[in-house]
């Protein structure tokens, strides 16, 4: 077993440099360098973060690994590989992508996500869970991040390889990323392990937001305080940066995230049309429920009073209503 890992391990960080040299050194790899200048990546991003490009052939790959006496039927159940659908052999599994190599706690790289630069299917490709590689444990860049993460006590979480690129590049060292899935109870608490913080910094399009909802929950039951970082509609954090400029991005997005309740609040209004009584009502109702759950109640009164003020009703007839959801929750 471990001696198939090693091999896997091997094989990897041989298609990384053979990747990476394709990009940087071949007349195949100038489209994908063009495409990465154009998306804001330096020489210096990507010589950091090992990227590479998979060109187009079929058995660019297959050829370097078995010149270079790997086993093929191994390199197929380590996710470099695939089985030819017609007759013998193997062909690349990523072709024509931006390969970004994923490590693993201890720096070695475990799999691939490969990005088509056109507006094909799918816009990414990951390696497939393999002996060396589970997605539900593996976060994009802990391996670099955790330094960071532990001496500041909080970890940022992006949806996106290229946020963490750019974030990292604007000066937020402590991000990673899941591997294109949601978050589990595993990755947080891994991440409890080394931050008593997470902030969230997803999409700011629906999907990303309801994406923030699920992982709040996972964050909090593993014993981490939650914020949110919030980006304007429909950007995410690599579109921010490049507009805004890093300086925003830290002081706006990353030291102005808002607490969970806040963040659920606007939330909740986002789905409630306001214009009317009824609508207000159902609005006050599901906020009140959610603001009576929270457990200091200092935090309670504070949020009761905003939302008293705003809608002018008495801050009295909110905290009735908030003990009275407390008694029926208990
Ligand atoms: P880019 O900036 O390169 O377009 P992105 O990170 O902004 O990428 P999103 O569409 O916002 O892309 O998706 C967020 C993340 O979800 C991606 O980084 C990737 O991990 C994952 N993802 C997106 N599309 C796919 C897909 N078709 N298959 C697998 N994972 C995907
Ligand atoms: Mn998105
Ligand atoms: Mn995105
Ligand atoms: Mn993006």
């Amino acid at each position: 077993r471990q001696r198939e890992k090693d091999t896997l391990f091997e094989a990897n960080a041989y298609a990384t440099k053979l990747y990476h040299y394709i990009l940087r050194n071949t007349a195949a790899g100038t489209p994908a360098m063009d495409y990465l200048r154009s998306r804001g990546f330096t020489d210096k991003l990507i010589e950091e973060f090992g990227i590479g490009y998979a060109p187009s052939r079929w058995d660019t790959l297959t050829q370097a690994l078995a010149r270079n006496n790997f086993g093929l039927d191994e390199m197929e159940r380590g996710g470099l590989l695939l089985k030819r659908q017609e007759g013998e052999g193997f062909v690349d599994r990523f072709r024509d992508r931006v390969m970004f190599p994923i490590h693993g706690s201890d720096g070695k790289v475990i799999a691939f996500a490969g990005r088509l630069m056109s507006a094909g299917q799918p816009k990414y490709m990951n390696s497939p869970e393999t002996p060396v590689f589970n997605k539900s444990r593996t976060l994009y860049r802990l391996h670099e991040a955790r330094g960071p993460i532990r001496k500041l006590r909080q970890v940022v979480l992006f949806e996106g390889y290229v946020d963490v690129i750019k974030a990292w590049s604007a000066g937020v060292h402590n991000g990673v990323a899941t591997m294109g899935t949601a978050l589990t109870a595993e990755h947080a608490s891994v991440l409890r392990r080394f931050a008593d913080e997470a902030i969230l910094c997803y999409d700011g399009d629906d999907a990303g937001q309801a994406a923030a909802q699920k992982s709040i929950p996972i964050l909090e039951e593993a014993g981490l305080r939650v914020r949110v970082g919030m980006l304007p509609k429909g950007k995410d954090p690599d579109e921010y940066i490049s507009e805004n400029g890093p300086d925003a991005f830290m002081r706006e997005v990353i030291e102005g995230a808002v607490s969970t309740v806040k963040f659920q609040l606007i939330y909740l209004r986002k789905s409630h049309i306001l214009l009317e009584e009824e609508g207000k009502i159902r609005y006050l109702r599901s906020a009140v429920k959610l603001i009576a759950r929270r457990e200091s109640p200092t935090e309670r009164e504070m949020y009761l009073k905003e939302l008293a003020q705003e809608f002018g009703v008495s801050i009295d007839t909110l905290k009735q209503e908030a003990s009275e959801v407390r008694r029926q929750e208990k």
